[in-house]
Formats: structure tokens, C-alpha cells, sequence
């Protein structure tokens, strides 16, 4: 595969709009949106602004998406790269992509770097007692921490980073001027999933008697991933039956194909 599938540039035009619910993770990450679109504002004051924030939550919780509306809101290039692939695609030259990233980053700034899986690169080390791969993984966390650490006021980069696994972070990333700031993206709630259901159902046509407020109370445990899943498969149902528009039994035959895939997901696992 080519380095430029791994690193990712584009310009979203995702907004905050786009994500139902979480005004309190909007809130708190809006302060990044707000130094991307003025850093100047910070650097006269003699402030730091934000430089990285990693947002903690289960899989499919919008991560990604509260990523990639930061970037658009701001109107800034979005550049992402995900852990595992950096630690698999780059052996023996991790380091040197991390800089190539950052390069990138600092040609397009005011920007964002997006690390998906960041417990990937940044798992707990375990001293010098390690060999192999692990040094690899090494390398690569110690430039990133060395990029984080080289910016300055007035760069105008900052990454934001995301994981399911909180507890197997490196401390280092979590020390001042790297990621200072952890932000997390629970699962919704019933009042949530309802409103995630809305907006992915924006452009379907339901039937009258749809009634999502009850899809919702249904969902316990549903992801953001999970009912936009829903949604789709429910119109999916309609257009197997020569329909365009959906009925309330496609919706419960999506639910139990939704929660049919997350079983056989997590038997795989096993
Ligand atoms: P992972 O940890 O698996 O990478 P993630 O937390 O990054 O997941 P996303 O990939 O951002 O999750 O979410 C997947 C999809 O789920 C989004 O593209 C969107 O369609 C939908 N989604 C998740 N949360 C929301 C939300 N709050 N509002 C609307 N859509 C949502």
C-alpha cells in the first residue's frame, strides 16, 4: 500500500450539526475550534493554546466524526493516520512517517492531525526490558512526543487522538503540552439514540407510524455506529421489498440484524 493511504488529507465539511447529542464533548472541544481559527488571539495574549486532546470512548461512540467536524467547523485540513497501521505498514520506518506527517501537518497549518488507535503507538512501556517490535513501537511514540513537544505558540496544529483502551496509554502522552486533555464520548442515552436516529434518518422517507422515540428505548447499549447501522439496514429492508419508503417492521429486522452482527463481532474475538 502507498504512504498516502496511510496519511490522509482532506478538507471535511462535517459540522457539529452532523453529530446529534454530546453538547457537553461540543463544548468542550469547541475551544480547539476556536484557537484553529484564531490562534492569533492566543499568541497575543501569551497563551498556549490547546496542542492535544484525546477523546476516550467505546468503539463507534463518534470519535472520528467529532474529529473531522472540529476540522470542519474550523475550516482546516484534516490529516489522520491510525496506530495499528502506522506500526504495521512502517517497520524500520515509523519515525521518519511520523515526521512526514508532521511536515504535512505544518505546511497546512492552521491544522489538525487526527491519530486514531493512538493506544496502538502509546501503550504502557514496560523499561528497557523490551526488544523487537516493541522498540519499533518505541521509536515512533518517541517522535511523535518529540513533534508534540517542538511545537510552538504559533504552530497551529493541534492532533487530537482517540482510543478505547485508556488504561493502556503511555503516561508520556499524557504529560503537560502533549495530550493535557482527555475528553469522553460515552455511549448515548435513550434521549441521545433517539436524536442519532433523526439525524440518520434526515434523508430516508418513513411511514407515519415510525415511531423512533420507541427504536430508541429499544437500543440500550447501541452505538452512534450502531443505529446509523440501523437505519441503513432498515432502509435496505424496504428497498428488498420494492418500497422506497420505511416501514416500523424494517426497523426491528435491522435492530436484530444490527445485534446479530455486534454478537458474531465479539464471538471473533474470542
Ligand atoms: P471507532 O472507535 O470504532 O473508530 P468512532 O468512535 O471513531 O469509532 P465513528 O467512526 O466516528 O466512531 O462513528 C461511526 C459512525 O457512526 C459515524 O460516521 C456516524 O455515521 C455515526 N455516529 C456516531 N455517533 C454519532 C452521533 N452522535 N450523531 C450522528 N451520527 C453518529
Amino acid at each position: 500500500r502507498s504512504r498516502a493511504k496511510i496519511i490522509e488529507a482532506e478538507r471535511p465539511t462535517t459540522g457539529f450539526d452532523d453529530i446529534a447529542g454530546y453538547d457537553g464533548v461540543k463544548q468542550e472541544i469547541s475551544e480547539v475550534v476556536d484557537f484553529l481559527r484564531n490562534p492569533g488571539r492566543y499568541t497575543a495574549a501569551g497563551a498556549k493554546g490547546p496542542r492535544g486532546v484525546i477523546m476516550v470512548g467505546p468503539p463507534g461512540t463518534g470519535k472520528t466524526l467529532f474529529a473531522r467536524a472540529v476540522a470542519g467547523e474550523a475550516d482546516v485540513p484534516f490529516l489522520s493516520v491510525t496506530g495499528s497501521a502506522f506500526v504495521e505498514m512502517f517497520v524500520g520506518v515509523g519515525a521518519s512517517r511520523v515526521r512526514d506527517l508532521f511536515d504535512q501537518a505544518r505546511r497546512r497549518a492552521p491544522s489538525i492531525v487526527f491519530i486514531d488507535e493512538i493506544d496502538a503507538l502509546g501503550s504502557r512501556r514496560a523499561g528497557a526490558a523490551r526488544l523487537g517490535g516493541n522498540d519499533e513501537r518505541e521509536q515512533t511514540l518517541n517522535q511523535l512526543l518529540a513533534e508534540m513537544d517542538g511545537f510552538d505558540q504559533s504552530s497551529g496544529i493541534v492532533v487530537l487522538a482517540a482510543t478505547n483502551r485508556p488504561d493502556a496509554l503511555d503516561p508520556a502522552l499524557l504529560r503537560p503540552g502533549r495530550f493535557d486533555r482527555q475528553v469522553t464520548v460515552p455511549l448515548p442515552n435513550q434521549v441521545e439514540r433517539a436524536a442519532i436516529l433523526a439525524v440518520h434518518a434526515r434523508d430516508k422517507t418513513l411511514a407515519p407510524d415510525v415511531d423512533m422515540d420507541a427504536v430508541a428505548r429499544a437500543t440500550p447499549g447501541f452505538s452512534g455506529a450502531d443505529l446509523a447501522n440501523l437505519v441503513n439496514e432498515g432502509a435496505i429492508n424496504a428497498v428488498r421489498n420494492n418500497r422506497t419508503r420505511i416501514e416500523p417492521h424494517d426497523l426491528d429486522a435491522a435492530r436484530d440484524r444490527v445485534l446479530l452482527g455486534r454478537r458474531e463481532s465479539s464471538n471473533a474475538l474470542l
